[in-house]
């Protein structure tokens, strides 16, 4: 397995990182997750504008511009002759003694790999069960950080209860899931929260806004609330490795017929075709 680090190919075990890194101190950092399939980043434009949006935001410079980044990118697919998976990035603010404000003099840190698996066919095809639970996180929800301590915690209360995930709410608004965003249907039409502070603007929810309009599904992008998710026709979260996955089950209760939805179904099928196949 090799890694990018900074601007070489290296092994993962003489990879070094400094215990000082602030990403290791702070979570002073940001990341993204670009889907491969076929051995080809997927919707790498968007992503590569939200990483540049989120460094904007920390005040992270990044060295690197976004041609030359996607450029080491593709290298180490190459490299690790992924066909199916992703590749995971992070950038730090880079190394300093242990003190908040902002380092003097830090050079920030990259690195980045890849993971091979396939698509989640059968959570595709079954869809998953899920627990609501209150949103406790920070109002920036819309940068991508390595600050995920709240979403980690909601993931495994919803392992806990041996659900597939959370859906989180702000005093009974539903805002998005732990790793992925949500989307209700209601007499034909799909609802999801608008992207602001409280969510991450995730990439594949606008694949989805974008083929539901080319598909001729009615969407308004508007705040819903839990009693709107436990009573909708379909739920569905959408991410980068869930795709659209159907949610069936909410806090026990059966979402419409307890089955994945026709318009989730749809938007499956629609999603699929953007696939590239080779
Ligand atoms: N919401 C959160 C909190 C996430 O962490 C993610 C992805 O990891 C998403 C939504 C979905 O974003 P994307 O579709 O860009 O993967």
């Amino acid at each position: 397995q090799i890694y990018l680090y900074q601007n070489e190919f290296v092994a993962k075990e003489a990879l070094h990182i400094s215990p000082e890194d602030r990403g290791y101190y702070f979570g002073d950092g940001l990341y993204e997750v670009i889907r491969v399939y076929n051995g080809k980043l997927y919707e790498a434009g968007p992503h590569f504008a939200r990483l540049t949006r989120t460094a904007e935001a920390l005040r992270i410079p990044l060295p690197f511009t976004e041609d030359e980044l996607s450029a080491q990118l593709e290298k180490l697919i190459q490299v690790n002759e992924l066909h199916e998976g992703s590749v995971y990035m992070q950038i730090t603010r880079g190394a300093a003694p242990r003190s908040h404000p902002f380092p003097a003099s830090a050079e920030p840190i990259l690195m980045a790999y890849t993971t091979s698996y396939q698509r989640p066919v059968a959570t595709l095809e079954e869809g998953i069960t899920a627990v609501t639970t209150d949103d406790i996180r920070w109002l920036r929800c819309d940068l991508k950080t390595l600050n995920l301590l709240p979403n980690v915690m909601a993931k495994q209360h919803a392992m806990d209860q041996g659900a597939g995930d959370v859906i989180f709410h702000r005093s009974g608004t539903v805002t998005e899931s732990s790793s992925s965003n949500v989307m209700i249907v209601k007499n034909n039409v799909i609802k999801t929260h608008p992207a602001n502070n409280l969510i991450l603007h995730g990439i594949t929810r606008l694949v989805v806004l974008r083929l539901a309009k080319q598909e001729g599904i009615q969407l308004e992008e508007a705040a819903f609330t839990v009693d709107e998710l436990l009573n909708a026709d379909e739920v569905f979260i959408t991410s980068t490795t869930a795709e659209v996955t159907p949610v069936i089950q909410i806090d026990g209760k059966a979402i419409g017929s307890g089955k994945p939805g026709p318009l989730t179904r749809q938007l499956q099928t629609a999603f699929e075709a953007t696939i590239p196949s080779k």
